[in-house]
């Protein structure tokens, strides 16, 4: 980096340099792209930096911050506010202990450990967190641009790709204006929240009308006479509003508060240790693996664990401290219940605020010198900055980003590159999602993820399967699955929990994405069903395949086993109207039996009815599909047309064998009353004749 008296100037990588931090080794250049970028350097993105250093050390990364060094909450950093958590909860000691990051090293470098244990507090104060915060983002200087404010991030194709694999982040040097560009094979984004103030039409912009979130920069600023007889507004009824309530009662001594909240009055967090384990990782788990509906509700339900609620022994402290105004007589707390605030307007020096009386009364005129909005933040990805990158990620039909488990958001299949969020899904993780309780977790699972997608991670030596193993030819991979449709369909829950199901599929060619879709049906009390609700799934398709024995070559092998199967991944859906059921059972048949003249439902059987009621439709749009057909590649033509006529063979006779004994059956030659091919119909295959067309079909594959 390049420094000329004190200027900043770019340096030889392009890039502005100076104090915002190191310029990146990798990055700059799209055909030297950065395995990961994070946005913001907040808890959530501290908590990841560890867990990438302790779980995957080899990887290069970048964390962009627009402020200056660390600095969480400032605006609420108020004297003696303490934690809402343990100090056991912090950037990593739940998942690892041994961490030279977590809360009590840092005491312990910083000469505390004796006194903290002596004062015997289990929450530290903010400003301790945030000293914590800034001593673990010490030690991870060379990770990190601080004043880099990311402006857009796009998706582009890196060089040789023909998909959308790399992200294009452009930053800003917040000193100097300078912009310069960054590429990232995945990008996390923990920005944190913005802060909510609706819109200037209503709440007018002025320095007198202030967020909890600039509470401490601004408010002294604009109001330096602590003594001056003043009116002050708070809205809101949570955790802020109220320290800021209690601050300005303390530090304005002649001043009036007015609090506007919209209930009867302020109400305590419900934070007994039974409902904090809904912070417990399991239990965050189990919420993200329950149906949309239940987490709804759950989440309704535990609202005011941390949203419109007050730490209950902190209402006791601003209550004492309006009692003792009480004493003295001078009263200077007015709690306004039941209101909505909107609109505030200026009026001269002073502020007229509208309140709404929630509970239909006539609306009101509070007259006050300063409102502080305690109204919280919104969680939304910035237009401006991801306008290039919205599209491509796919929504609930509420418009909530649809995430795995792991904080990669669902995106179109041409975008390859991974986009991750910390603190944007509160629908899909719970309540825990923009808090500090899951940091750990979250973090490893993320970085997890990164590793499992990165090739030279992967365990195998080569590829699998084996590139010549797999069948290009998509014809023949969706005949497989047509004419074997007895599919094993395969989910697993949060626990990393397998539920199989074997079903017979109906192949849609024409639904859906380029390979179509399948739809089938299960029985609805089958425990697979819940997973099969907008989630990933596999199916697997068995097609042939036997053993092949040496004997049968001409050449001097080992045995081996030949065969053909279909992996499909995609995503499933749930239906249970009774046209798309229809549609199943209709597909099944003429799957099985395609002869003009074969069995056909009647759409009005009344036991189609019956049948309705105990199962649920669902269809997976395929987005991956690999055909592994280990047909003897490995032989010259003579061996492989012997090979393939072995796999003919042993799907005929033998096999019907077999089939009749597990039946527990005579032979069918001692049964003169069998018909044709009902040994095959039974079970579902294909008609009378399959065998010939079988032989057919493998002699033509392997030659
Ligand atoms: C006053 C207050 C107290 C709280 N106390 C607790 C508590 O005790 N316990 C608890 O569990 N939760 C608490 N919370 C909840 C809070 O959300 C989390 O503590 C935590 O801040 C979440 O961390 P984060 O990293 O996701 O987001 P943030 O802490 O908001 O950090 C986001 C960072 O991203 C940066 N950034 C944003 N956009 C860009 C961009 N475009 N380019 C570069 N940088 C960007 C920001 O500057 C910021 O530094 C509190 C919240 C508040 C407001």
């Amino acid at each position: 980096m390049s420094k000329k008296g004190g200027a900043v100037t770019p340096s030889a990588h392009g890039l502005p340099s100076g104090q915002a931090g190191p310029a990146p080794r990798r990055g700059t250049d799209p055909a030297d792209p950065l395995d990961l970028i994070g946005i913001g350097f907040g808890p959530s993105n501290l908590a990841l930096a560890i867990a990438a250093e302790e779980l995957d050390p080899g990887a290069d990364r970048l964390f962009l911050e627009r402020n200056t060094g660390v600095h969480w909450h400032p605006g609420m950093l108020l004297e003696g506010a303490r934690m809402q958590i343990s100090y056991l909860k912090d950037l990593v000691s739940l998942r690892n202990l041994a961490s030279p990051y977590t809360f009590l090293s840092y005491l312990k470098a910083k000469g505390r450990l004796e006194k903290f244990v002596n004062i015997g507090v289990t929450r530290p104060t903010r400003l301790e967190y945030q000293d914590y915060l800034s001593w673990v983002a010490g030690h991870f200087a060379d990770v990190v641009r601080y004043r880099s404010e990311v402006v857009s991030v796009t998706p582009v194709t890196g060089p040789g790709s023909t998909a959308l694999d790399l992200l294009h982040v452009r930053v800003r040097d917040t000193a100097t204006g300078t912009p310069y560009s960054l590429y990232a094979r995945n990008v996390v984004h923990a920005g944190g929240g913005t802060p909510r103030r609706g819109t200037p039409d209503r709440i007018c912009d002025t320095p007198s009308v202030i967020h909890s979130s600039r509470f401490l920069p601004a408010f002294p600023h604009r109001f330096p006479d602590h003594d001056a007889a003043l009116d002050l507004g708070v809205v809101g009824d949570g955790q802020s509003a109220a320290e800021i309530a209690a601050h300005m009662l303390t530090h304005y001594p002649n001043a009036k508060v007015h609090l506007f909240v919209p209930g009867y009055a302020l109400r305590a967090t419900d934070n007994n240790p039974f409902v904090n384990e809904q912070f417990y990782r399991q239990n965050a788990d189990a919420f993200y693996a329950d149906d949309p509906h239940r987490r709804a509700l759950l989440r309704t339900e535990l609202r005011n664990t941390n949203y419109g609620a007050v730490e209950a022994g902190y209402l006791d402290t601003l209550y004492d401290i309006t009692y003792a105004d009480e004493v003295r007589g001078e009263p200077r707390l007015v709690v306004h219940r039941g209101c909505d605030v909107t609109r505030i307007t200026e009026d001269g020096p002073r502020l007229n605020v509208l309140v709404r009386d929630r509970t239909g009364g006539p609306d009101r005129t509070a007259i006050c010198d300063g409102v502080v909005l305690a109204t919280g933040y919104t969680r939304e990805l910035d237009p401006a900055v991801f306008a290039g990158l919205d599209p491509l990620l796919r929504r609930d039909d509420f418009g909530a980003l649809l995430v795995s488990a792991d904080c990669r958001v669902d995106a179109d299949e041409s975008l390859t590159a991974g986009f991750y969020v910390q603190g944007y899904a509160e629908g899909a993780y719970g309540i825990g999602d923009t808090l500090l309780s899951l940091l750990p977790f979250r973090s490893q699972r993320i970085i997890d993820d990164l590793r499992a997608r990165r090739p030279e991670d992967r365990p195998s030596a080569g590829p699998y399967p084996p590139d010549h193993y797999v069948e290009k030819d998509l014809e023949r991979v969706r005949a497989v699955m047509e004419r074997f449709n007895f599919a094993t369909v395969i989910s697993a829950d949060r626990d990393a929990r397998v539920l199989v199901t074997h079903v017979p599929l109906v192949v849609e060619r024409d639904r859906g994405g380029e390979h179509g879709t399948l739809i089938g049906h299960l029985d609805r009390s089958n425990p697979q069903v819940e997973l099969l609700r907008d989630r990933p799934v596999t199916v697997v398709f068995h097609g042939p395949n036997s053993y092949l024995s040496p004997d049968v070559l001409k050449t001097d092998k080992l045995p081996t086993w030949n065969s053909m199967s279909v992996h499909v991944h995609g995503r499933a859906r749930l239906f249970s109207g009774r046209d798309e059921l229809l549609r199943v059972f209709n597909g099944l048949c003429e799957q099985a039996e395609p002869r003009p003249g074969s069995y056909r439902l009647r759409p009005d059987d009344e036991r189609i009815d019956q049948l309705l009621s105990h199962v649920v439709g669902f269809e997976v749009d395929i987005h991956e599909l690999t055909g592994r057909f280990k047909l003897s590649q490995d032989l010259d033509e003579d061996n492989r047309a012997l090979a393939a006529a072995d796999m003919a063979r042993d799907l005929g006779e033998e096999r019907r064998t077999f089939v009749a004994d597990v039946f527990d059956l005579a032979p069918r030659s001692a049964r003169p009353d069998d018909g044709p091919g009902s040994c095959g119909c039974t079970l579902g295959g294909p008609p009378a004749g399959t065998d010939a067309a079988l032989a057919r079909e493998a002699g033509q594959t392997v030659r």
